[in-house]
């Protein structure tokens, strides 16, 4: 039996991109999603028309005992050694400043985020196979740590966190266990709320010049989860086209 990898998040964006790759590199690929189903149901569409494996499964990554079911039925579907990697893609984004105190988007964030991360890597580190990998999605606005973006520096600052001492609690079993911060990439995670102006001024940030593509996540991703990734574990790996 082939090689299966979860991607939570894998309805749209990123994650969407990093599903579509990694069926293409041989993968058989869970499409995890939150709410669209029918989102979800067009990325397991273009990976089957293009001679892959998919299925789509919704659990909420906030949610113990959904996060629990995907692990369950993904073993019931592909068999419960087959379990290569889990690419933890699901997240959100909201801006607030600290000093409007917003609890309630600073709760959601922290919940989606950081609660999310601990439940998928936790359930990763039960069933991946060894010699597999464990990747989260962080993101590279913590090394500038602009304003308005407190809670979600601090849920992807412990998605960093929970990333190193994970990598030092699977010793032993062969597993990496990264993350990938992304610069700004245009998904509607970060289009959404902002001007133009704004959305300009923040892709000129990079030496490179432009907003990063999902397909530029996708590439890194790719890369960690085949053979010549096998030697970077317990990092944090930036691709932003020089973002900071
Ligand atoms: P998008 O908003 O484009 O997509 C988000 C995905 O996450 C969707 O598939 C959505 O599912 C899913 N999702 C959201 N909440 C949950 C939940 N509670 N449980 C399960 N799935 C959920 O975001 P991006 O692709 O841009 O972001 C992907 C990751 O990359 C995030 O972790 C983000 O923080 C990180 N990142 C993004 C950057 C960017 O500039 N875009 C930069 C740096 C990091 P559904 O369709 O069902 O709602």
């Amino acid at each position: 039996m082939g090689k299966t990898i979860i991607v939570t998040g894998a309805s749209r964006g990123i994650g969407r991109e990093i599903a579509k790759r990694l069926a293409a590199d041989g993968f058989s690929i869970v499409v995890n999603f939150a709410g669209n189903a029918a989102k979800a149901a067009e990325v397991v569409t273009e990976i089957e028309s293009a001679g892959g494996t998919a299925l789509a499964l919704k659990a909420d990554v906030a949610n113990e005992k959904e996060v629990e079911q995907l692990f369950e039925q993904t073993a019931a579907q592909f068999g419960s050694d087959t379990l290569h990697a889990v690419v933890h893609s699901a997240g959100i984004m909201t801006l607030s400043k600290i000093v409007d105190g917003n609890v309630a988007e600073f709760d959601k964030i922290i919940a989606t985020n950081l609660r999310g991360a601990f439940l998928v890597l936790g359930q990763a580190a039960r069933h991946v196979a060894e010699g597999g990998r464990i990747l989260a999605l962080s993101t590279s606005v913590i090394g500038v740590a602009l304003p308005g973006y407190g809670p979600y520096i601090a849920s992807k600052a412990g998605v960093e966190g929970l990333v190193r001492v994970l990598a030092n609690e699977l010793r032993g079993r062969n597993v990496c266990v990264n993350a990938v911060a992304p610069g700004p990439i245009a998904t509607e995670l970060f289009l959404n709320g902002k001007t133009s102006e704004q959305i300009g001024h923040l892709a000129k940030m990079a030496p490179l010049e432009r907003l990063g593509k999902p397909v530029d996540i996708a590439g890194v991703v790719a890369f960690l989860i085949g053979p010549d990734g096998g030697w970077i574990n317990g990092q944090v790996v930036r691709a932003n086209g020089g973002f900071v």
